[in-house]
């Protein structure tokens, strides 16, 4: 027998991402978490609330701010308070560069209200002072009991670690090429900071890792050889993936392989967005990604056929439109109310050809009438044909049937 295709299982540690009563679990046996980061400028604490709030409520289980001046770090209890007030509990990550291990120790209340920090051990400080404003920052998240991130970037890598790498190859025969030492530039940058981290203190555990990069067989080759050397819980995600389009091609590619194999513990799809795109598009793609691949469920999936030639009208098209913005819509509700409902299927489909056959896969399926068909449409309830549409008002009463069906 053939093997079902599956993502692996993953083994790394489990890290807890602590507001309140809300608890985040990250690796181990949690599913892969969402993430998203804000864009507004931390200093406008109401507009960061609304924004973290609208990535919330889209599906986003930790929101990132950037923390980079004393303005911004000394609204954060602010923006803390005013989620609170809304009823929204999400876990605030804090971004700190160049500044976090003064940001930290200067504003306790920032450091207090944030559930979890990164560290980007490539601005962290350089030379002598370098341990010394990490070790800073590690202190503050075991006074305050928080998990941090040791995200690399190959955009702000450790210079000084390059150079140092760089050296080693020089007298390796036959030397690596440069992309290689930078692979491993990323990977030691983070297991070292790790390392140091422990040695400070920090719980084994309570230690995430990252190292991004903006190519999709870079990522690949960079993760697969950090999951190799270590059980850290991962944060996936290709940065500067770019915009619309592209970028998320190239997240889900990036990410889908990597999740296959069982790498990545959390995952951010960095879209560029356009202009009057919504932030949470990210947090959509990213839930899509993990409910492509089966790892996670979030919204009833709605199976359609691209039509063809044989389709007679964008009625089928329309109406698979109209059903998945309609199950969108209800689930903040439907969660709660319906346990298991974003496991169910839909199928809209234009013809007869695939109609019938993937209306019966789907818990609840219509196959409209193609070119030279009855006008008729047969639906699909859990396998077995329950009813034939007809008529001017089609669309209205599959929409109704499937009310129903969630429902009953
Ligand atoms: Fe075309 Fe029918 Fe296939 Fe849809 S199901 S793509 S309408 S042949």
């Amino acid at each position: 027998p053939i093997e079902p295709a599956a993502p692996r299982a993953r083994r790394s540690a489990q890290a807890r991402v602590v507001w309140g009563a809300r608890v985040v679990t990250v690796g181990g046996d949690a599913p892969v978490r969402v993430q998203s980061m804000t864009n507004t400028d931390t200093q406008d604490a109401i507009a960061t609330a609304i924004q973290v709030k609208e990535l919330a409520v889209a599906g986003s289980e930790l929101v990132r701010i950037t923390v980079n001046t004393p303005e911004a770090a000394q609204q954060v209890p602010y923006i803390r308070e005013q989620l609170d007030r809304m009823g929204i509990d999400v876990p605030l990550v804090g971004d700190f560069h160049y500044n976090g291990h003064r940001l930290l120790t200067e504003f306790p209340g920032c450091a207090q209200a944030l559930s979890k920090y990164r560290i980007n051990p490539g601005n962290v400080g350089k030379g002598d002072k370098k341990d010394r404003q990490f070790a800073q920052m590690i202190e503050a998240a075991l006074r305050w009991d928080k998990p941090v991130r040791i995200g690399v970037n190959w955009g702000s890598l450790d210079q000084e670690l390059l150079a140092q790498l760089m050296d080693e190859n020089a007298r390796r025969d036959p030397p690596w090429d440069a992309k290689q030492v930078m692979y491993e530039a990323l990977i030691t940058s983070a297991l070292q900071s790790a390392r140091l981290a422990e040695e400070l203190g920090m719980r084994h555990e309570q230690v995430l890792l990252s190292c991004k990069v903006s190519g999709v067989q870079d990522l690949i080759s960079v993760y697969r050889e950090l999951a190799r050397r270590c059980d850290y819980p991962l944060h996936l995600g290709l940065t500067e993936a770019g915009m619309a389009t592209k970028g998320t091609v190239a997240s889900a590619v990036a990410m889908g392989i990597l999740l296959q194999e069982g790498i990545g513990d959390t995952i951010r799809v960095s879209l560029t967005p356009q202009p009057g795109e919504a932030r949470t598009q990210e947090v959509v793609i990213a839930s899509e990604i993990l409910q492509a691949l089966g790892l996670r469920s979030f919204v009833p999936s709605v199976t359609a056929c691209p039509g063809c030639g044989r389709t007679t009208s964008t009625t089928f098209q329309e109406l698979a439109k109209q059903i998945d913005d309609f199950l969108r819509a209800q689930m903040p509700v439907w969660r709660a109310k319906y346990p298991g409902v974003e496991k169910m299927k839909v199928a809209v489909m234009g013809c007869i050809v695939n109609g019938p056959g993937e209306s019966k896969h789907a818990d609840i399926g219509i196959s409209l009438p193609g070119t030279g068909e009855a006008p008729a449409a047969p639906v699909f309830i859990d396998g077995q044909k329950a009813m034939t549409l007809r008529g001017d008002n089609i669309a209205n009463e599959f929409h109704q049937i499937v009310e129903n069906y969630i429902e009953k």
